[in-house]
């Protein structure tokens, strides 16, 4: 089971500091974090396959401009350029999954209108329509390749029995091949992308919680910190260690204290947005990463989940967790500074009796977050 994957799960109070739902939250495309992830992985995995697709187009067009005329080209180019330039505008987006969408709708729409106005069925670029479908086949889940199927179905029937109906009815083959195409190449794209999601979620999934892992983390991180320069908004960092594990595993045995792990990771996983990605970093050590959450929120919701697992008493044991909370804006969010940070202030949690939230101190900290909290920090005490 993969609980990162499953749940889609609203606060059930809001936290004083709220990040940009609009940015945030799942859509239709992408309903969990983890649907967005393999968006943005795909695109980067399959750039090199794209710009040599759209070169190749490019080339094709230049060959068979005296054919065809090289105004009714000008889509064809228009297509190519598009599928050229969506790194960028992905780059730039808090909302990669709608651009690369958006953009091969554009893409399949120019074509389109070059089959239609290049000879509808007897167009030489007919069968480049099944490509942008293809596209989506290796991105999205198969509710989008569905949709995005009917559209291109839909499309080739327009370009052609649409824009030359007598040429398509005597000589329909070039458009029943060109369907087959479609359905054959989509569904190979399929089969191989659902090989490799599988393969690929084993390498990131902890198999014991269905969390993410920490293999999973680095690239989140980097893509997180990304935008929070472009932004301007925190990131939040919530490192969380369940207390006397050991004597848990000692005294109930290890099967018990794999169960409560397990609760303790589904109670911590309900309690966040589908944005909010729990991992776990291994033994009875969880991260947090809350985009756009600030130190103050970021108590709060530690606060929150301290209560929940204390008050679930995970397989009906009394279990509690100590947590570190680090947070940066912009620039500042390195990871490896925020979560040095977190870590030190979960030592200072644990040296502090345990079943308690600490925060991190400067530099990480805003500077004005002493007043928000309307106290002093804890300082993080070194051994
Ligand atoms: P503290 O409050 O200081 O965090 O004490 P603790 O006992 O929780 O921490 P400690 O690091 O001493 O012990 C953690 C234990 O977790 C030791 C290890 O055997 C156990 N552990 C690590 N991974 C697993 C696992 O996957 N399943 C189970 N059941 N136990 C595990
Ligand atoms: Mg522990
Ligand atoms: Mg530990």
């Amino acid at each position: 089971m993969c609980l990162q994957a499953g749940i889609r799960f609203q606060r059930s109070s809001p936290i004083s500091s709220q990040p940009n739902e609009s940015l945030m939250e799942g859509s239709w495309l992408c309903p969990t974090e983890l649907d967005r992830m393999r968006v943005v992985d795909a695109n980067a995995r399959v750039r090199t396959i794209r710009h040599v697709g759209a070169a190749s187009i490019g080339i094709a067009l230049l060959a068979a401009g005296p054919w065809v005329g090289w105004w009714t080209l000008l889509p064809f180019g228009l297509a190519a350029f598009n599928l050229w330039h969506i790194d960028r505008r992905i780059a730039r987006s808090p909302r990669p999954e709608r651009v690369s969408a958006l953009g091969i709708l554009v893409t399949l729409t120019m074509l389109a209108v070059g089959v239609t106005i290049s000879g509808g069925s007897s167009s030489p670029a007919l069968p480049w329509m099944v490509l942008p479908a293809a596209m989506v086949a290796a991105r999205f889940r198969p509710q989008v390749v569905i949709v995005c199927l009917a559209i291109t179905v839909m499309l080739i029937i327009g370009a052609t029995f649409g824009a030359t109906p007598a040429q398509a009815v005597h000589h329909p083959v070039p458009v029943l091949a060109t369907l087959a195409l479609l359905v054959s190449l989509v569904s190979i794209v399929w089969a191989l992308q659902a090989a490799e999601l599988h393969h690929r979620d084993e390498a990131i999934l902890d198999p014991l919680t269905g969390l993410l892992n920490r293999h999973a983390l680095a690239p989140r991180f980097n893509e997180l910190s990304q935008q929070a320069r472009l932004t301007g908004q925190p990131i939040c960092l919530l490192l969380c260690d369940v207390d006397g594990f050991k004597a848990i595993n000692d005294e109930f045995g290890h099967d018990r204290g794999d169960a409560v792990l397990r609760d303790v990771a589904y109670e911590l996983r309900k309690r966040l947005r589908s944005f909010e990605l729990v991992y776990r970093l291994g033994g009875e050590e969880f991260l947090i990463v809350l985009p756009g959450i600030d130190l103050a929120g970021g108590r709060q919701l530690g606060e929150r989940l301290r209560l929940a697992i204390a008050e679930a008493k995970p397989t009906g044991i009394l279990t509690t967790i100590s947590l570190g909370v680090s947070a940066a804006s912009g620039e500042q969010a390195s990871y490896e500074e925020l979560f040095k940070a977190a870590d030190q202030a979960l030592y200072v949690a644990k040296r502090s009796g345990r079943n308690r939230v600490s925060l991190a101190a400067t530099p990480v900290q805003r500077p004005d977050m002493r007043e928000l909290l309307g106290e002093q920090p804890l300082q993080p005490e070194l051994v």
